[in-house]
């Protein structure tokens, strides 16, 4: 069995953490953030490959993974009911999903406040050097498996050209409780996955878990994400300031968002969006937003690292698929292993796999917002290669038929190595 070392310990990096240890593997997880790691994410959505990944990571799923919703629905401007669809799915969250897949891994081998600097790839193995509070540490191991994000470290020293590209919107995003909303709002919106379209933005949303993952009637929330247009340069810079004038790059922390571009985005939403949506947004206590970024790397393996999760490809969130994609690079890196050994056949058996279905998501995420890109690059709504209308329909369908279809790139197969 391999010494692994995983560098990441969010949710691809427990991921993959889970399946190696169950597979009898020696795994470590590095990760640099310290203590509770909770408020990070909010609604993640699931799917079948999602559960049975957390299958193949020996964690059996019940009804308290989630709010379960029937199907799905599509606002118009003035909140009218445009199309509904049925779709059963399973709306979890980050925090419960983290909280799993942590309970499952031995505590002592999950290293907080490690942020791994640097790493010497050699003929027998990796040694992988890590900043512990302004101590360094060292580990070694036969494998590194890098789940270390959109700005991993590891991936910039193996392939410093694979950087994100900023697709030219940003997500708002936030949680509202379900006691604060209005009857018709909980009526007419609430209990489905739910959708609204502009000519150039987008707004979906769906009900999840209270807090301490409470999946009471009442005690839920609902979690929405709102797509915007914001051209590179000045206006993302000035969105990407806080009330304190203070410039954040690499995104702002969700308490340090302005609160003038907090209240002009709840003006907007009054204006441009279906009321149920504009109520659950007037409603959120803390709105906060991400840019959104397309990143694709050419390799996934380089000598005795693995790239994966967010380090290895992102693909924009219409699919839903960042946390199913990680889960998956963890079961087929696992799968190759069973197969190969620890050996660089391995990895080069994983890249052969995953590399595809990475670029298939990024490639297919890209079409779906691409009208929100084009808006933002000209200042006007996208040509009307589709009616608002037609474009509706389509959101709603596309991402229902994406969830079925990368479903069956999940799992690993030899003969496709
Ligand atoms: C608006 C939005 C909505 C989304 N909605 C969904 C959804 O509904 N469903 C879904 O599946 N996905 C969704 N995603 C995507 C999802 O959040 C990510 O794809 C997923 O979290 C990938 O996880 P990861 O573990 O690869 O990376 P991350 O979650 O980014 O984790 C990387 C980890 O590595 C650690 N780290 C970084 N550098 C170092 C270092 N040098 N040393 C040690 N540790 C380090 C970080 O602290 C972090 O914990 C959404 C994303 C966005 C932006």
């Amino acid at each position: 069995m391999a010494r692994i070392v995983v560098v990441g310990g969010s949710l691809g990096g427990l991921f993959a953490a889970n399946v190696l240890h169950r597979d009898g593997h020696d795994v470590t997880v590095l990760e640099k953030a310290r203590g509770s790691m909770d408020g990070r994410g909010a609604g993640i959505v699931s799917h079948d490959a999602l559960e049975a990944a957390l299958g193949r990571a020996g964690l059996r799923t019940d009804a308290s993974l989630g709010v379960a919703v029937p199907g799905r629905v599509m606002l118009r401007s003035d909140g009218a009911i445009d199309t509904l669809l049925d779709m059963p799915q399973v709306l979890t969250s980050w925090s419960r999903l983290y909280h799993l897949l942590l309970a499952a891994f031995p505590a002592e081998r999950y290293v907080q406040g490690a942020m791994v600097t640097q790493f010497v790839d050699g003929p027998d193995g990796v040694e992988v050097q890590a900043d512990c509070g302004g101590v360094p540490r060292r580990w070694e191991g036969d494998l590194l498996a890098a789940s270390d994000g959109i700005r991993s470290t590891v991936r910039q020293r193996c392939f410093p050209d694979a950087q994100p590209r900023y697709a030219g919107y940003v997500a708002w995003r936030g949680v509202c409780e379900e006691s604060v909303l209005s009857q018709h709002t909980l009526e007419t919106l609430f209990p489905r996955f739910g959708f609204c379209m502009t000519d150039s933005e987008q707004i979906i949303g769906y009900p999840v878990a209270g807090p301490r993952n409470d999946l009471t009637p009442g005690r839920r929330a609902y979690n929405f994400v709102w797509y915007r247009p914001v051209p590179m340069g000045e206006a993302l810079a000035r969105l990407m300031t806080d009330a304190d004038g203070v410039h954040h790059p690499q995104g702002v922390p969700p308490n340090r968002v302005s609160w003038r571009h907090i209240a002009h985005a709840r003006q907007d939403a009054a204006r441009l969006l279906a009321p149920q949506f504009a109520e659950v947004i007037e409603k959120t206590a803390q709105p906060f937003f991400q840019p959104i970024y397309d990143l694709q790397s050419e390799r996934l393996c380089a000598g005795r690292v693995a790239l994966m999760g967010d380090a290895a490809f992102v693909a924009r969130p219409h699919i839903g698929m960042g946390v199913t994609k990680a889960a998956e690079d963890a079961v087929a890196l696992a799968g190759a292993l069973r197969e190969y050994g620890a050996t660089l056949e391995a990895l080069r058996a994983y890249e052969r796999l995953r590399r595809p279905a990475g670029q298939l998501a990024v490639a297919r995420a890209r079409w779906l917002g691409g009208y929100m890109e084009q808006a933002a690059s000209s200042g006007e709504p996208a040509a009307p290669v589709a009616s608002a209308a037609q474009r509706a329909h389509q959101t709603l369908h596309e991402t229902a038929i994406d969830l079925g279809r990368y479903g069956h790139l999940s799992a690993f197969k030899t003969t496709n190595a």
